[in-house]
């Protein structure tokens, strides 16, 4: 999976993919990453890449023409012969959900795009947007914080990233449901023991008790899941 990701704060994106499982993707080759800093295609000697928005309001805007032509930079640099998949993450998008992250992860790479600011000017994303992604109902100064949420989650999918600690089958949401709770050793801390059927050696009563307890969770937590 090669990650193309344009914005204005490379080092900020670049620092926080250098650890844990991301990182060991990277390094081993199954992740590529690519930050291209938009303000690198500012046509303006200040390397401006805002402007006041058109009807007013507060707030600056980010401009179309630095946004397009670092596009175009990232298309050249991940050699593709189409456009890959350009994700602009937005509040105003659809929400990331492990079902569309299962989906970029069947892709070869995928640019996204980080507003800052108000945002971006509608023209640059109606030109070259493919997919508008929000991470939640809550809004974030910049793209960054989501473009490493939604490349963090579509990273552990890529074959190879997890290795064999991968266990999607029974993680939150794969199944349509909330995943149970885990225990590790010692069998009893803080007063608290481990349940019983999780040390009875019975596979088969420890799969029902889980599925019981991610029903559960389920229900009490996310109903909306069912
Ligand atoms: N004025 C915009 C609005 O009300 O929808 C918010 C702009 S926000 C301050 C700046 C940038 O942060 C956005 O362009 C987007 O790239 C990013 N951002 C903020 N919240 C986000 C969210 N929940 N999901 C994805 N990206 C978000």
């Amino acid at each position: 999976m090669r990650f193309s990701v344009l914005t204005l704060f490379p080092d900020m994106v670049y620092a926080s993919a250098g650890y844990s499982i991301f990182k060991r993707g990277l390094d081993q080759g199954f992740v590529q990453l690519d930050c291209i800093d938009i303000r690198d295609f500012s046509a303006n000697k200040h390397r401006q890449v805002d402007d006041y928005s058109y009807g007013g309001g507060f707030g600056m805007v980010m401009k179309a023409q630095p946004i397009y032509d670092a596009y175009q930079h990232a298309l050249e640099r991940l050699g593709c012969a189409a456009s890959p998949r350009v994700v602009f993450l937005t509040p105003a998008g659809r929400p990331l959900t492990q079902e569309l992250v299962a989906e970029f992860a069947r892709e070869d790479a995928l640019i996204l795009l980080c507003g800052h600011y108000e945002g971006v000017d509608e023209r640059v994303v109606e030109e070259i947007v493919t997919d508008e992604v929000s991470i939640g109902d809550y809004v974030l100064t910049g793209g960054e914080l989501a473009a490493l949420v939604l490349m963090d989650a579509v990273a552990r999918l890529v074959p190879g990233v997890l290795g064999k600690e991968g266990s999607f089958a029974e993680e939150s949401f794969t199944a349509g449901l909330l995943e149970y709770p885990q225990y590790t050793r010692p069998a009893e801390v803080l007063g608290r023991a481990v349940p019983d059927v999780l040390l009875s050696g019975d596979h088969k009563a420890v799969e029902k008790w889980r599925h019981e307890q991610s029903l559960r969770r389920t229900k009490t937590r996310r109903p909306d899941l069912l």
